[in-house]
């Protein structure tokens, strides 16, 4: 039986082909925002008190599951993450001086100290990406509220810059209710548009696993850097025609981890050269695409 109490919650018709027209600063055809994903230091670890160690997305696809039991080589490439991967992204951005948005595990900005130093020097936006990397289905309401507190609390205290928006990746029922009782602006735990939109005075900035670093090593999935810029390249080339008649907003998810590895990092510097020969290309943060649509389409 199906429950006719309450109306049926997905949404299938979106604007309908219709998105609102935003204009972007200076008239510039697309938006690009890179997000780098901090989530090194916050994976799962019998250390932390987890049952398994992590074997998802360590950059090695083969890694199998180690239950009850801590995991050296897993943990070793999450730490290349941190230790050499976040440095070389973080100078590729400074070169090309691009605002990137920082997806931060609060885990992970409290154990890397010289990360979230430079992360409030720069220019860069930070948004929470849960207190832990890991699957927040079976947690409780309650102790998911003050996992998002205390990543909030950790962004705000280790960068001198409170979020403003959040993505969770393997969220909860509760995740989105929770995010705007915090008071955020935006979250990006939505996939279903190429488009921002509002739900009930929270706007949604839908994020992509397809413009992503974390298709690297999955099956099947990209082997090499060109893989990658290919896919990033037609998306921009799609996006920019479309912008012609409208706007349009790419991301670029990234993982200090995966494409802070020398060979993989060039991919993302060959879509830097690519790209900077448009004159109408605004790099920015999320945020920032944040305000446009309030200034210029609030529901
Ligand atoms: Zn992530």
């Amino acid at each position: 039986m199906t429950d006719q109490s309450t109306p049926y919650p997905r949404n299938w018709a979106g604007y309908a082909g219709k998105p609102p027209a935003i204009r972007l600063p200076g008239n510039q055809r697309l938006a690009i925002n890179l997000i780098l994903n901090l989530e090194e230091g916050a994976e799962r670890n019998v250390l932390d008190g987890d049952d398994s160690s992590e074997h998802y997305l360590s950059g090695f696809s083969g890694l199998p599951e180690r239950t009850g039991a801590r995991h050296p080589s897993s943990e070793s490439l999450f730490a290349y993450g941190a230790r050499a991967g976040f440095w070389r992204l973080h100078r590729l951005f400074e070169e090309y001086k691009i605002p990137v948005t920082v997806f931060a595990c609060g885990q992970a900005l409290a154990r890397n100290p010289a990360i979230a130093k430079v992360l409030g020097q720069s220019n860069h936006e930070i948004a929470g990406h849960g207190w832990r990397w890991i699957d927040y289905h079976h947690f409780s309401r309650e102790d998911e509220r003050e996992h998002l507190l205390r990543t909030l609390d950790t962004i705000h205290q280790s960068t001198g810059k409170p979020a403003r928006g959040w993505y969770t990746g393997r969220k909860s029922l509760h995740t989105r209710e929770l995010v705007i009782e915090a008071g955020l602006l935006w979250d990006s735990d939505d996939y279903s548009d190429d488009y921002p939109w509002w739900e009930n005075g929270h706007l949604i900035i839908p994020y992509t696993l397809l413009n992503n670093d974390c298709l690297y090593g999955s099956s099947p999935g990209w082997i090499t850097p060109d893989h990658f810029y290919q896919h990033l390249k037609s998306t921009f080339d799609c996006l920019y025609r479309e912008g012609g008649a409208q706007p349009s907003l790419m991301t670029v998810g990234l993982h200090c981890r995966l494409s802070g590895h020398p060979g993989r990092s060039e991919a993302i510097r060959e879509f830097l050269n690519y790209t900077s020969s448009y004159p109408d290309v605004w790099f920015t943060t999320r945020s920032s695409i944040a305000d446009l649509w309030i200034q210029q389409y609030r529901q």
